[in-house]
């Protein structure tokens, strides 16, 4: 068995993509054309996304629950524009228990509507808000163009579901969640995500506003990776959302809906990824750390791994994530190879000199060759490991955003804009208008990504027009393509 590598991503970043999803054993396709199977190794990196996300959710005062899969299509159809924008991916059962059903189900492809029904029971007074609800559950929607964790036919998700009693109060829950998203993009995923609003054409099909976190990928493309939409009284007019007021009036309640999906872990590939395979930031990793045995001899190989056990126990003090490759009869180039396609931030490997000198030599998967690697004494070895896992996720984070500056620009004329999308993300006044924004898009392939918060102060500032078709800009978008 030779190791193989994956297509360099300068000849073809899509087949670098698939090989890598492959090679490191993450996902495979389903016989159900864009559905995904998700491997071991590939699910505990979501599992570790979704971790860090439950935490942060239930620190925010938000409690799980469950809805069910089916939603009768009445449901669907009763906010207009939530039908409009579903209908066309939705995956409808018609048949149960060999008979033909009265009322068609959806298979869900977002819980607006069953969770509206019964927030509509839930909810009688204002001593019911804000109600703060989070479920984690597969959705479906039609995919005509599947790619591994990018797009798929059925994937995993969470989405929040909040009832507020004032439209501040849902706004400031919008926001709050976005913040939540981009610091678990950050500090766990090492993503330097850029928040904004996203333009009404690009927003969720239902929403007053929606707002997003996009994340730059290795070939400057965008990621949309999380949402989190303002839902006005849309949804709670369509499912009779009301509570009394203190005033003794009916109200009706202001609502809010976020999700972030296995989508995520095809970012976290994408962002950090090179041409040996993945690249993983040691707090999502699902193996902080490999050990890597070395032996020709049965005597050396009880030598190595004795001396193994000690670096086990030496790593069990501070809660290290380690793998230990036991593997027979692949030669340590193959085994070294095939950990750094799967991203392990830290390999620990183990020849008889190494315990003669009661070391380990430690390779770094984020410093490529010799200057990432150390011989490593084991007295202290567990807080040098420790300290080295945060070096990584640090430095992931740095090159992710040095990387992602690089390909930040400014543009005052569509002519720039045009030059600045073949090469990363443009910036731009922008108003906002589905017609200039097909034109872009027919044009230079690029989309509006979002108006950063960053960069926009006031909304329809005076003055200020579309650098494109020169109407009043709303503020300054983001353009790029994207997946
Ligand atoms: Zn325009």
């Amino acid at each position: 068995m030779a190791a193989q590598g994956v297509t360099p991503r300068s000849e073809d970043y899509s087949r670098w993509y698939t090989d890598v999803v492959r090679m490191a054993d993450l996902a495979e396709n389903a016989p159900v054309r864009g559905c995904m199977i998700i491997k071991p190794y590939g699910y505990e990196l979501w599992e570790n996304i979704k971790s860090a996300l439950d935490s942060r959710f239930k620190a925010t005062g938000h409690r799980n629950a469950y809805f069910p899969l089916f939603i009768p299509m009445s449901f669907i159809n009763k906010e207009a524009e939530h039908v409009e924008g579903f209908t066309p991916e939705l995956a409808v059962v018609t048949h149960g228990g060999g008979k033909e059903l009265e009322e068609p189900l959806a298979v869900r492809p977002t819980s607006e509507t069953v969770i509206g029904h019964a927030f509509a029971d839930w909810i009688q007074s204002y001593r019911d808000l804000p109600l703060l609800i989070n479920q984690w559950a597969n959705v479906v929607r039609w995919e005509l163009r599947p790619r591994l964790f990018l797009r798929t036919t059925e994937f995993l998700w969470q989405e929040g579901h909040t009832a507020h009693a004032t439209q501040d109060e849902a706004i400031e829950e919008t926001l709050r969640m976005l913040d939540v998203y981009a610091d678990m993009a950050i500090n766990e995923c090492a993503i330097p995500v850029i928040k904004g609003v996203k333009s009404q054409q690009e927003k969720f099909a239902g929403a007053v506003d929606s707002y997003s976190i996009e994340a730059m990928m290795g070939n400057t493309w965008a990621l949309q990776s999380g949402t989190s939409h303002f839902l006005g009284e849309n949804f709670a007019k369509a499912f009779d959302i009301k509570y009394l007021a203190e005033d003794n009036t009916q109200q009706y309640a202001w609502t809010t809906s976020w999700g972030v999906s296995t989508r995520m872990v095809g970012g976290v590939i994408m962002a950090h990824g090179d041409d040996k395979g993945l690249r993983l930031p040691p707090r999502i990793a699902p193996y902080q750390v490999v050990i890597t045995p070395i032996w020709k001899t049965d005597e050396d190989r009880d030598t190595v791994f004795a001396f193994a056990m000690q670096v086990e126990d030496e790593l069990r003090k501070v809660d290290v994530r380690y793998h230990l490759d036991e593997r027979d009869g692949l030669s340590p180039g193959f085994k070294f190879n095939d950990w750094e396609m799967r991203g392990v931030p830290i390999r620990l490997e183990i020849g008889p000199r190494d315990v003669d000198a009661a070391s380990v030599m430690l390779s770094r998967r984020d410093i490529p060759g010799r200057d990432g690697k150390m011989p490593l004494p084991i007295d202290n070895l567990a807080d040098k490991v420790n300290g080295l896992l945060d070096d990584v996720q640090a430095a992931l984070l740095r090159q992710a955003t040095e990387y992602r500056d690089a390909h930040l620009f400014e543009a005052s004329t569509y002519d720039e804009l045009k030059e600045q999308v073949a090469d990363g993300w443009s910036l731009i006044w922008h108003c906002g208008t589905r017609e200039c924004e097909d034109r872009i898009k027919e044009e230079t392939k690029a989309s509006s990504r979002c108006f950063p918060l960053e960069d926009n102060s006031e909304w329809h500032p005076q003055g200020a027009t579309c650098a494109v078709c020169g109407k009043p800009a709303y503020g300054k978008a983001y353009f790029g393509r994207a997946y």
